[in-house]
């Protein structure tokens, strides 16, 4: 068992839907930054093992976090509330100003260096990026995140049509930086992810060529999809053919099975694309806040886990005001509510309601994204991605069992909470005055 050590404390994790394993004084065994098993008692192989005792915190599975823009974080928390405007009237104004700065490395490096700080006290370990059109800015990204120890996809992002000064590309331009980011492979634990910002700032030759690129390099691919009825609209008067908007990408050849694909949103799906999510096997990156921020809707998510489409959680920074994903868990429980709400006739009847419940949001932000990279979750053979906690701040009481101590931190914990962080079976973090 050499380089083999277990973490102790109140292993919690959901190996499965709506339901929470909670062992209390238990091993979380790490072998070869693998799981090797959740035990009471240490195995007799592992009695000399080095043991990191956590007392009564709990250890948990990172959160995987499906969509955050990288390069918006320097404006995070501002356009929380436009009072009118179209479709554009946020990226105009805040987004592509923003992401047109990135040009100037040194503020990349500066602005990059901010996020993954911020990142780390955070419980999330593994994360799909958008860096911004720039590919030099977008290797910068890559190589602090790496540098930081996280794991998860960066993505070019490529815009070959309406967008702002500084960041539009000519199709051959946004083709060619491509390739020649895909040329330079993974930094560390970070790959490379074919990012089309989505069908609106891409041209349908663009998008074509990176459908190609991405078979190519057997890449993985994320965009945006159904985020916004004036949207879905804006996708209709640009192609007229398309029967829906996720179509667009799939005549491009980017839903391929060959590598995995991360639709951001997803909220007002056709029958025909909710039929093409599933068939391609498209992974849903939920983003309740910035969705019900936007359009007051939240995605059909019970519905997708019902077609057995796969969902994930995305914080969706800067649409987001938050990179912590317990937060995000927690608002896709009240999405969850609202859209049950507006969608039933009998909103009085709450004994009937289908809502994600604590451990089911739960499951999506761990195990439901990590599927991506075999982590999200304790059992044996699964990435050792854990983050410890410490819920010793908020008022106790003796008799809490450990799911309400659990359900307290999830719904209550901040960065200051965040005791430790391993991604990989290395520790990437450790609270100032922890040992
Ligand atoms: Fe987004």
């Amino acid at each position: 068992m050499e380089g083999s050590f277990a973490v102790k404390g109140t292993i919690a994790f959901t190996a499965q839907r709506d339901k929470f394993t909670i062992v209390e004084n238990a091993y979380l065994v790490c072998q070869g930054q693998r799981v090797a098993g959740v035990y009471q008692t240490l195995p007799a192989a592992c009695q000399k093992i080095p043991v990191l005792d956590m007392g009564a915190r709990f250890v948990l599975p990172g959160t995987c976090d499906l969509h955050v823009h990288a390069s918006q974080f320097a404006f995070q928390g501002m356009g929380q509330n436009i009072e009118n405007g179209k479709w554009n009237t946020w990226f105009d104004r805040y987004a592509f100003p923003d992401e047109s700065r990135f040009q100037n490395h040194a503020y990349a490096e500066r602005t990059y260096t901010d996020f993954a700080k911020a990142l780390l006290k955070t419980p999330t370990t593994r994360l799909c990026a958008y860096a911004t059109t720039d590919r030099v800015a977008t290797e910068i990204l890559m190589h602090i995140l790496a540098g930081y120890g996280f794991a998860g996809y960066v993505g070019k992002v490529n815009m070959d049509r309406n967008c702002g000064d500084g960041l539009l590309e000519t199709t051959q331009e946004t083709l060619e930086e491509t390739r020649r980011w895909l040329d330079q492979g993974a930094v560390g634990g970070i790959e490379p992810i074919i990012t089309p910002r989505y069908f609106p700032s891409c041209t349908t030759e663009a998008l074509a060529g990176l459908g190609r690129l991405a078979e190519e390099y057997r890449t993985p691919v994320q965009s945006h999809l159904s985020e916004g009825l004036d949207e879905i609209e804006w996708v209709k008067e640009l192609d007229p053919t398309l029967d829906c908007y996720i179509q667009a990408y799939d005549r491009a050849g980017l839903l391929s099975p060959v590598h995995p694909v991360i639709m951001a949103h997803c909220v007002f799906p056709t029958p025909e694309e909710f039929s093409l999510l599933r068939s391609r096997n498209v992974i849903v990156a939920h983003c309740p806040q910035s969705n019900l921020n936007s359009s007051g809707r939240a995605a059909p998510v019970i519905d997708y886990l019902d077609a057995g489409i796969a969902v994930g959680l995305g914080t969706d920074v800067g649409g987001g005001n938050t990179l912590h994903m317990f937060r995000t868990i927690f608002e896709a429980i009240l999405a969850s509510k609202v859209r049950w709400a507006y969608t039933t006739d009998h909103p009085e009847q709450i004994s009937d309601r289908q809502v994600l419940t604590l451990p089911g949001a739960f499951y999506l932000a761990t195990k439901g994204g990590g599927a991506l990279w075999h982590t999200g979750s304790f059992e044996p053979g699964y990435c050792f991605d854990a983050v410890v906690l410490d819920d010793s701040r908020f008022c106790q009481r003796a008799d809490r069992t450990p799911y309400e101590r659990l359900e307290r931190l999830i719904t209550m914990s901040d960065d200051r909470d965040i005791v430790a962080k391993y991604i990989n079976g290395s520790c990437v973090y450790m609270r100032e005055g922890e040992k």
